[in-house]
């Protein structure tokens, strides 16, 4: 017989303090990333910092580029997937210096790590609407805006958007929307070599019952047609134009198909799931996988939508990013 003893849950690996890492701020040195991402997948991050000041941020930056070694912000960790080696840079988190929100009329000004669904909460809360479609978005203000991160009815973040603070290597500056490029998933914040701090947005107004009837019907629509009870970093694959990376991949015969642990969702084929156990190696070869059962069935090349964090050259599944520039 068993004897039903109860393991308990190991406890999060912090990784160690860094030395030489500016005072005052800790700096822990290769800490696991498994735990900072949606997908539950990932190596170490060489150095990891939650500062609590954009001081500290900036201190950060600058002490990052005299080692030198890259610096990665990490949002909510819902569009990423982090190689099983590990990622050799800074990763900062800035729930701790960028969390505040501030209603002004109509228009919202909140930190860069501030989770969509609690500002379109927050919002409604104000009985103010536009970010209705945000509600199950598991994303940061920051990293959504860095992604126009939207819905399939084409609403998404960048045409709310008024102003938004960056910190660059110029220090920090506020860009007016007129200044933004937004197109499907994509816009001009993205490889820009900055980090958004805050964003203004201009809402609406709708009765608070409106707004929350049409945030419980989405969220509603998501629990019936997404794996959400399972690892996975939301769609995998970009709709190309005028179709459904999905529809292409089940077309293609690819529902179910597993490399390793990792799995193609049998509910929506354009998710990767798995038990706790995949690799960052396991996704990627599956999605190089469906790339090419797609490409040979429809003749469409997939472009990922999660991006790669790991060590150069990126798995075949993931096409030579554009070159980050300087601000
Ligand atoms: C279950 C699920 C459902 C999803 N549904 C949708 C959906 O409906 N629509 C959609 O668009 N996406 C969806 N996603 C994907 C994801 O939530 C979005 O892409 C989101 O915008 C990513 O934000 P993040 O903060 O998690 O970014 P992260 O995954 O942490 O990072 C992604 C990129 O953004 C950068 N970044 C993060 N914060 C900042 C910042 N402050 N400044 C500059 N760059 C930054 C990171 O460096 C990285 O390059 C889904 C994901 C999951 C897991």
């Amino acid at each position: 017989m068993m004897s039903g003893v109860q393991h308990p849950t190991p406890p999060p690996d912090p990784g160690r303090l860094a030395a030489g890492a500016p005072p005052g701020i800790e700096v822990r040195a290769h800490v696991p990333l498994a735990r900072h991402t949606y997908l539950r997948i990932g190596g170490p991050a060489r150095y990891f910092a939650e500062p609590h000041t954009l001081d500290d941020v900036a201190r950060l930056i600058a002490w990052a580029r005299a080692l030198p070694v890259a610096v990665r912000v990490l949002g909510g960790g819902s569009n990423i997937l982090v190689a099983d080696e590990g990622v050799d840079a800074l990763v900062i988190t800035l729930r701790r210096a960028c969390g505040a929100t501030r209603f002004d009329g109509t228009r919202v000004t909140a930190g860069a790590a501030v989770m969509l669904p609690a500002l379109a909460r927050a919002a409604a809360a104000e009985g103010l609407s536009g970010l209705e479609f945000a509600i199950g978005i598991p994303g940061s203000l920051g990293g959504a805006l860095q992604t126009n991160a939207g819905i399939g009815d084409g609403r998404s973040i960048g045409p709310l958007l008024d102003s938004v603070e960056v910190l660059g290597t110029r220090g920090t500056r506020t860009l007016p929307r007129a200044e933004l490029r937004f197109g499907y998933r994509e816009s001009s914040l993205r490889g820009a070599g900055v980090m958004v701090i805050a964003a203004t947005l201009q809402l609406g107004t709708r009765p608070r019952v409106a707004i929350e009837a049409e945030m419980r019907r989405l969220l509603a629509a998501r629990g019936a047609s997404q794996p959400t009870a399972q690892p996975n970093a939301g769609s995998v694959f970009r709709n190309p134009p005028g179709d459904h990376a999905g529809r292409l991949i089940e077309a293609a015969g690819c529902k179910g198909l597993t490399v390793g642990a990792a799995r193609v969702s049998e509910l929506h084929a354009n998710f990767i799931v798995h038990d706790g156990h995949a690799t960052a190696r396991d996704v990627a070869a599956l999605m190089h996988l469906v790339h090419q059962r797609v490409l040979a069935h429809a003749g469409v090349a997939l472009v990922p939508e999660v991006e790669w964090w790991g060590p150069a050259p990126a798995p075949p599944a993931f096409p030579a990013p554009p070159a980050p520039q300087d601000d």
